[in-house]
């Protein structure tokens, strides 16, 4: 073996859920909005002055801090944005992370916080989830290096309540507890209000999902200013300019069109509702879903088999190889005409 290589970082990566190029896939494998983002956003790449990229964007993205310390009714000194909330939250254990007690976030939970804790090298303590696959709360009281989980946490769309989320933070006060809110804005309530009463609370949302700009990588914490101002000299100790201009400008426009954000997740929390009754009626169950998507088992076929005969027929949904969840499907929830072909493609199936 060359020497070079005894050098490597070794890490394992993290698997994100196929890309297949063609559009004409029923893809609900990755929890992406299937409606497009707010028209505002084609008007502002439309109306964007190629020449401003001559010059590197603001290093502090105060265009959009702006809108949201607004929308959210914080001050700007409270936002963090990122590349995605994937980046706000590598940068956030990087940040926060570093202590010699292990963190902890729960066993069945987001696959990239193992990932990121193994490659920045944080020792970490995996809480399992209960029977019924929720957080538990006591297992959160132990001593620690700061504290992750997504709520609704992934891939089970369980929502914990606030007091719930407040009753972890609350008995952290010297450890940095992460709420990860990428699927809030489907029904939940953000602990954002949290964030005034405890300064080591850190909120990561993202404009992925409940926004349609997955493919425009912008996501955002918020937090006290004391946090916000650690996480911006880590970020301008690695890279300064983490934003595209196009992203400043088109995440403004997004967070501008209040009316269409809440239309998009009228629809989508409507055909979330729907699923839920006709996938049970095709022998399916699991938790009451509170994101954009639904993990559900079937009575009789395993979920191994349903996942690979869906996907010879162009219809993209995500199975988890791993104890405990390796009977579970995750099915995004897509438009009405999408979910239609899944129900026709499981109804037939289901009579062979
Ligand atoms: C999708 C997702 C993210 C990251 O999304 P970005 O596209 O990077 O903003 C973070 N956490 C959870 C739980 C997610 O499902």
């Amino acid at each position: 073996m060359s020497n070079w290589m005894k050098n490597l970082r070794r890490v394992e990566p993290y698997v994100p859920g196929e890309q297949p190029r063609s559009l004409e896939v029923v893809k609900l494998n990755t929890n992406e909005n299937p409606y497009p983002p707010a028209p505002g956003v084609a008007e502002a790449l439309h109306q964007m002055n190629t020449d401003t990229l001559r010059r590197y964007p603001a290093p502090d993205c105060g265009m959009l801090t702006a809108v949201l310390a607004r929308r959210y009714g914080v001050a700007q000194n409270q936002v963090f944005v990122g590349v995605g909330s994937d980046d706000v939250l590598g940068m956030s254990f990087l940040t926060f992370f570093n202590s010699e007690k292990p963190i902890l976030f729960p066993d069945i939970s987001y696959a990239f916080y193992e990932v990121w804790a193994d490659l920045l090298r944080i020792p970490y303590e995996k809480q399992p989830l209960d029977a019924s696959l929720r957080l538990v709360r006591e297992d959160y009281y132990k001593e620690n290096g700061g504290i992750v989980f997504p709520n609704p946490n992934a891939p089970t769309s369980i929502l914990e309540p606030l007091s719930f989320v407040e009753d972890i933070v609350s008995h952290n006060p010297d450890s940095v507890v992460i709420v990860d809110e990428a699927y809030i804005d489907f029904g939940g309530t953000s602990a954002l209000p949290l964030i005034e009463k405890y300064d080591n609370l850190l909120v990561v949302q993202t404009f992925s999902k409940s926004r349609s700009l997955a493919g425009m990588r912008i996501g955002f914490a918020l937090g006290s200013p004391a946090l916000i101002q650690a996480l911006n000299s880590v970020k301008n100790s690695y890279n300064s300019y983490t934003m595209s201009q196009a992203a400043l400008e088109t995440g403004t426009a997004a967070l501008e069109d209040e009316a269409y954000f809440q239309e998009t997740i009228g629809k989508i929390t409507q055909t979330r509702q729907e699923a839920v009754q006709r996938l049970a009626a095709l022998g399916f169950s699991g938790p009451a879903p509170m994101a954009n998507f639904l993990f559900v088992t079937h009575e009789s076929i395993p979920a191994r088999e349903l996942f690979a005969a869906l996907r010879e027929a162009d219809i993209f949904v995500r199975y988890f190889d791993k104890p405990r969840i390796d009977n579970y499907l995750r099915i995004t929830v897509g438009t009405p005409e999408q979910m239609e072909k899944l129900y026709t493609f499981l109804e037939d199936y289901m009579k062979h």
